[in-house]
């Protein structure tokens, strides 16, 4: 029945800017401190203190701005939004209302093959709020301020986007862009990256947008797809079934797989937005917007098409290779010292991601220096190890942070390719065997596999495998 239904999604996401300092207070924004131990008059706000914009919050925002191709503001100004939660000591929030930092942006994403441009609606700086923490049959909940002041990015999308797949491919793609910039640490699981998701359904080829329904606490990209997913689905069946989709606010509970209504929706008005009078507003010079933009990186795609023509990889490597930008240099360090490119993205991208994945972890924390990896592909070059042997070198580097000449040498898993050692052991093997030489010869080619075998549990694996078929052949042959 999904069929007749189209899903329109806006996405909100949430980050946290990598600055020293709150943005606009001197307070560290160091994570995992002593709860409201880097907190001041300011950030508490108490009476008669006053705000001061943070310029690095600022020029990151701008940078933010611009890598997603958005207008500018000539004239910064800052709002409070009002309301009451215990997790805001100043009963209201410094953000942007009318005039956002920037607006009409737009992120070209790959998702199902086809290429897709979402638009984004604007790009604005605020403050992050407090921490609550609700412990386990309490009767009271706790309130960390560290986080309060926070340098916070809102990046918002119009509801281009038409599924929960593309939703997910959004955010890779964002994140990737974000990550380029060297601007956030872009980690979900710290809280410095968070959306929230709009959605709403209609009829296919319905102009008129359905009723919206906001979904939050999405920790990760995966329950985002999950949630709006359920959502759609949600709200499909109680079209059919023809009652009332409710505007509400809903929670994900991953633990259910469902999202549970939270409370209605707030329409802006109820956040009697007004223009903050402790932050004057100001012009944002031409020039320093263009220094910004001279001084952009280069983003994921223009380096995967790079990785392509440079290095002659398939798209779909250097998609991967690209998609997280310590990847990336990490390829580009190797590939300095080693001829065949292919080789290594094959390595890169297969058992080094695996260990990647398995300890969830980034290429800088997994320890495999370049030079290490290249020593590796050398090995195997030389013949002095097997490829399958390089994959076990290749975890015991991991785990010992031992380069593989090391680990080769200490195990004894030099491989064998001296080809009248090799020669000896098969005559060896063959005078022991004259069964399966008999069998061998009378057809039954299967008992090559049997005297290969043979010949490897001798070497216990060691001998050089090519070889060993080459020189056993010779001697059936006779
Ligand atoms: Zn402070």
């Amino acid at each position: 029945m999904n069929t007749t239904y189209e899903t329109v999604i806006g996405l909100e996401v949430h980050l946290q800017l990598r600055t020293e300092t709150k943005v606009f207070c001197g307070c560290s924004t160091k994570f995992g401190s002593r709860p409201n131990s880097q907190t001041c008059p300011v950030c508490l706000g108490f009476p008669g203190s006053l705000p001061v914009l943070n310029e690095k919050a600022f020029l990151y925002s701008i940078k933010a701005a611009l890598a997603l191709n958005c207008a500018i503001q000539s004239l910064v100004k800052f709002d409070r939004k009002n309301y009451y939660y215990p997790d805001l000591p100043k009963n209201f929030q410094i953000s942007q209302y009318d005039m956002p930092l920037s607006y009409n942006g737009s992120l070209e994403i790959t998702s199902g093959g086809d290429r897709k441009r979402v638009r984004i609606k604007r790009i604005h700086l605020e403050e992050d709020a407090g921490k609550l923490t609700h412990p386990a049959k309490a009767s009271y909940s706790l309130v960390d301020f560290n986080r309060a002041g926070m340098p916070l990015l809102e990046i918002v999308t119009e509801p281009d986007i038409s599924s929960p797949q593309e939703a997910y491919d959004y955010l890779t793609a964002l994140k990737a862009i974000l990550q380029y910039l060297r601007i956030s640490d872009c980690d979900m699981e710290k809280g410095s990256l968070r959306c929230d998701a709009n959605a709403s359904i209609r009829k296919s080829g319905e102009k008129k947008l359905g009723v919206k329904v906001e979904v939050k606490n999405m920790n990760s990209f995966r329950w985002v797809r999950e949630a709006l997913q359920y959502e759609a689905d949600r709200q499909v069946s109680l079209l059919e079934a023809k009652e009332n989709i409710i505007q509400e606010t809903r929670l994900w509970d991953a633990g259910k797989m469902a999202t549970i209504s939270m409370r209605s929706k707030e329409e802006a008005q109820d956040y009697r937005y007004f223009p903050e009078p402790d932050l004057v507003p100001f012009m944002v010079e031409k020039t320093i917007i263009e220094e910004i933009r001279k001084a952009l990186p280069e983003l994921p795609e223009a380096r995967t098409n790079r990785f392509v023509k440079d290095y002659s990889l398939s798209e779909y490597d250097a998609k991967i290779l690209t998609s997280q930008i310590d990847l990336a240099d990490y390829f580009e360090e190797c590939a300095k010292q080693y001829e065949n490119k292919k080789t290594i993205a094959n390595w890169i991208t297969c058992d080094i991601m695996a260990q990647m994945n398995i300890k969830n972890s980034g290429i800088i924390e997994l320890g495999v220096l370049s030079k290490n990896l290249i020593g590796l592909l050398e090995m195997i070059d030389s013949q002095e190890i097997s490829g399958k042997t390089a994959k076990d070198v290749l975890i015991e580097m991991i785990e010992t942070k031992k380069n593989a000449y090391e680990i080769v040498e200490s195990k004894g898993l030099l491989q064998i390719s001296d080809r009248e050692r090799i020669d000896q052991i098969i005559k060896n093997v063959l005078s022991k065997n004259g069964k399966s030489v008999n069998d061998y010869k009378n057809g039954k080619k299967n008992a090559m596999t049997f005297l290969v075998g043979q010949v490897m549990r001798q070497t216990q694996g060691k001998a050089n495998p090519s070889i060993v078929n080459e020189i056993l052949k010779k001697h059936l042959a006779e």
